[in-house]
């Protein structure tokens, strides 16, 4: 008998689709072409937000889908309005300037998405070329992005409407902290920033001094 009324007082599970989430139909398209139907937590909580113009702070497993929580957003506004270096995206390696990078192309293709990827072991020159053809976003490590902003005058951040710490407690745990500060002067005031981290520490609370709006706080260190 309880479990008939149980069962009866049982709600269906709901399932947000990416249509929930306010987003242009060239990306939804996109994002169904590529057979991506269902948001992740961590997408169903800050996409809302980002494209309300908060900052964001958010802290969830590696895998949780993080890359496309801030790379949809920043898609979405700058289809409505595109001009210079529209984002900087910012990452410890190597590899995930590159992993970053694929995410942005994959998903920027219908909007004709130019991206500049600014990591060392690469030659100056050509990034110095492709900065300079202002791209909509960057994608970088930061002591080479340094590299370029003393070396070229030519090439300026100051059109930067977003700034995204990507494994941010990686960023500032140490070496990359004078690199950073010499970014941020370089940076506009005003601009959304956003911070993603697989791990929440009291390293990660103390970038809320970067953040300039009001900051939306996301933690999920469960499944995703
Ligand atoms: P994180 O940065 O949180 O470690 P990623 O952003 O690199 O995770 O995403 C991990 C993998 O999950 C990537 O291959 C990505 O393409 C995929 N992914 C992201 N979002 C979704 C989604 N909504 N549905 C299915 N796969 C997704
Ligand atoms: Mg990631």
């Amino acid at each position: 008998m309880y479990e008939m009324l149980s069962h009866s007082f049982s709600f269906p599970a709901i399932t947000m689709s990416f249509k929930n989430l306010k987003l242009s139909d060239w990306a939804l398209n996109q994002l169904n072409t590529l057979g991506l139907k269902t948001p992740t937590d961590v997408q169903l909580k800050t996409i809302p937000k980002i494209l309300e113009g908060y900052d964001c702070i958010a802290c969830a497993k590696t895998g949780s889908g993080k890359t496309l929580a801030f790379a949809l957003p920043i898609l979405e506004k700058l289809s409505q309005d595109p001009f210079g270096i529209f984002a900087l995206v910012l990452t410890p390696t190597r590899e995930l300037a590159l992993q970053i990078a694929d995410q942005f192309r994959l998903v920027g293709r219908p909007i004709g998405l130019q991206d500049a990827v600014v990591i060392g072991g690469q030659d100056m020159v050509e990034q110095g070329t492709l900065l300079q053809q202002r791209p909509h976003v960057v994608i970088a490590t930061p002591g080479r992005l340094v590299d370029h902003l003393t070396a070229c005058n030519t090439f300026s951040l100051k059109r930067v409407r977003f700034l995204v710490l990507d494994e941010a407690d990686r960023l500032i745990a140490g070496r990359f902290d004078a690199d950073l500060a010499t970014i941020m002067a370089a940076l506009p005031k005003r601009r959304q920033t956003l911070l993603f981290s697989a791990t929440c520490n009291d390293t990660l609370r103390q970038l809320e001094s970067i953040a300039n709006n009001e900051c939306f706080y996301y933690e999920n260190m469960g499944e995703v």
